[in-house]
């Protein structure tokens, strides 16, 4: 959903909904044998209601602390984070756990499923914290396998699953309590490209129907999905890389010569080979490394 107003518009916070996620000044370290490792430094970033944000950087950069504390997993050691305007930097674990159980789904990258349950029972087990009772668990689970495309998988334990439809049961347990915000911690990481962009789907689907969604990956063709891109470099914010800016100028740009996106169209059929990616309208892979871009694709990966 792209429908957020212009910035100029939210001077006056009065009456309005506060961010889905409001981090400021967040800091945090961890000691270890006398060694303090700063994990995030004076990191300072909203995440909109409804938006879509990635987060890269290189390994070690703070990528997962950030996520656990947007999650809240984990605390800061400096700043605040507030979650739906409410503070839990310095909330009990119980408080948290509240918080994380009402308004977080988590997605990771090695899918965290319980071996000997099946897909149905893991998408179930977080309505057994929140007190749903058994029949109407399970039948929310087969709406919510249902809607990620494993109707016929319920009774399917996850050895007996392939990757992409593990991360499926994944994020379909991460839905199950209609949470206001979904992370997602490097989610395609094991798993082949194609696959990769059929999950990568499932997150954007999230975002039409507005739920916040916070991806992490290392990887640019994933982060680009988003509508922006945070970059992270020794636990600080290095920049930020307003995505749909750029889709949006594509587009506008493509409508001004009708006639030239037909035949780059073709073009690209031809030379694709499998075009089996009809999902992204306005993706931005298709506008890259154009002469547009600043200096060359050094900064890539
Ligand atoms: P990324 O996800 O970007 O790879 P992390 O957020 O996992 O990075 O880690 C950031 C830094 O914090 C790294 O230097 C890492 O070694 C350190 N770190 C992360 N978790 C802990 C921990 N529990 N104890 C000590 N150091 C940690
Ligand atoms: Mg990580």
């Amino acid at each position: 959903m792209t429908g957020h107003t212009d910035a100029a518009g939210a001077d006056d916070a009065t009456g309005t909904a506060p961010p889905a996620v409001s981090l400021s000044g967040v800091g945090k370290r961890y000691e270890r044998g006398g060694e303090v490792v700063r994990a995030l430094d004076d990191v300072s970033l909203d995440l909109p209601r409804g938006s879509y944000t990635a987060v890269m950087g290189p390994s070690g950069s703070g990528k997962s602390t950030l996520m656990n504390l947007v999650g809240c997993l984990d605390t800061p050691t400096a700043g605040t984070v507030l979650v739906d305007g409410e503070d839990v930097s310095e909330l009990s674990d119980d408080g948290r756990a509240r918080i994380r159980g009402r308004k977080v789904g988590f997605v990771f990258q090695t899918f965290n499923l319980m071996p000997r349950l099946s897909a149905r029972e893991n998408v179930a087990l977080p309505l057994v914290f929140r007190g749903v009772d058994r029949a109407d668990r399970l039948e929310r689970a087969d709406e919510l396998l249902a809607r990620v495309g494993l109707a016929d998988r319920t009774d399917h334990r996850p050895n007996e699953l392939s990757g992409g439809q593990r991360q499926r049961v994944a994020i379909a347990r991460a839905l199950a309590n209609d949470p206001a915000i979904v992370l997602a911690d490097e989610p395609t990481g094991n798993l082949d490209a194609e696959t990769g962009r059929a999950i990568l789907g499932e997150f954007e689907r999230l975002h039409e129907a507005g739920t916040t969604v916070l991806l992490v990956s290392h990887e640019r063709h994933v982060a680009e999905h988003a509508e922006r891109i945070v970059h992270l470099r020794d636990g600080e914010i290095e920049g930020i890389e307003d995505i749909e800016e750029r889709r949006r100028a594509a587009v506008a740009e493509n409508a001004a010569m009708p006639d030239s996106g037909r035949e780059m169209g073709d073009e690209r059929d031809d030379r694709g080979g499998g075009g089996a990616d009809g999902d992204a309208p306005g993706s931005v892979d298709a506008q890259d490394g154009s002469e547009g871009s600043s200096s060359g694709t050094g900064g890539d990966r």
